[in-house]
């Protein structure tokens, strides 16, 4: 069945009012959010101001916020951590199908493989991976999900430099060939500004900031533009 407008222009996240305290303090203050469909947001905010939390109550991971949530449905939305999280007793391809069924899901494993660049690493253990090689494992286990709604919550963050520009091209990569709307959570400003079409700040438990990265869309730490943004932040 065709689509119909109301699910071609529904956001992925509506967020009203969400609240989260910690022992009577406040963490999430009120939020109000939407996330479009296939939006590509960062969320951006000092350590300690949210972000995770925000991110799992969009992920329904956390049951004690008030408010009211999301509109994806669960089974449409992966979310990729810090660490890849692969099982080390499984091997890469049996990490990458955890959960999946249906006859044709080892081929749109090994193909969800060889479209972050590890065709040949099926049968790889999680140990004999690089941090890099783990967390595109980590993106194929959800991408094969097939996810209308991707979060990630600081993927690149404990990865260096070169390494981290290189998986920047393939999540954008990823993004523009299957259009997820994807919240990527990083306190990297210029991994916010070069990735994303919008840069949102949680401050005191709300959205501080909003900002919209026009086009022309700086794509490299190199771009002049980049700097301009960053004023702006
Ligand atoms: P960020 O991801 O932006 O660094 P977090 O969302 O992890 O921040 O944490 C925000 C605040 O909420 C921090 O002060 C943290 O200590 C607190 N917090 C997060 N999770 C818990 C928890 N399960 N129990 C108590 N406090 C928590
Ligand atoms: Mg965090």
């Amino acid at each position: 069945m065709a689509p119909n407008t109301e699910q071609l222009t529904r956001p992925a996240v509506r967020l009203r009012s969400l609240t989260r305290s910690f022992a009577g303090r406040t963490v999430l203050d009120g939020i109000d959010l939407d996330l479009p469909a296939g939006q590509f947001t960062a969320l951006l905010g000092h350590s300690g101001s949210g972000k995770s939390t925000l991110l799992r109550a969009i992920a329904g991971l956390d049951h004690d916020v008030t408010g009211s949530g999301r509109l994806t449905a669960p089974g449409r939305v992966s979310v990729v951590f810090q660490d890849s999280r692969l099982l080390p007793w499984r091997r890469v391809l049996d990490n990458v199908l955890l959960g999946t069924d249906g006859k044709d899901a080892a081929a749109k494993g090994r193909s969800a493989l060889a479209e972050v660049g590890l065709a040949g690493r099926e049968r790889a253990w999680p140990n004999e991976l690089s941090g890099g090689e783990a967390q595109r494992a980590a993106l194929a286990r959800s991408l094969v999900r097939e996810p209308e709604l991707l979060l990630a919550d600081e993927p690149f963050g404990a990865l260096d430099a070169l390494t981290r520009i290189k998986m920047h091209n393939l999540l954008r990569e990823l993004w523009e060939r299957h259009r997820p709307s994807v919240l990527l959570v990083t306190h990297d400003v210029d991994e916010a500004i070069v990735l994303a079409d919008r840069v949102l700040v949680l401050d005191q438990g709300r959205i501080g900031l909003d900002l919209t990265i026009d086009r022309p869309h700086p794509r490299s730490y190199r771009d002049p533009l980049l700097g301009e943004y960053r004023e702006r932040l």
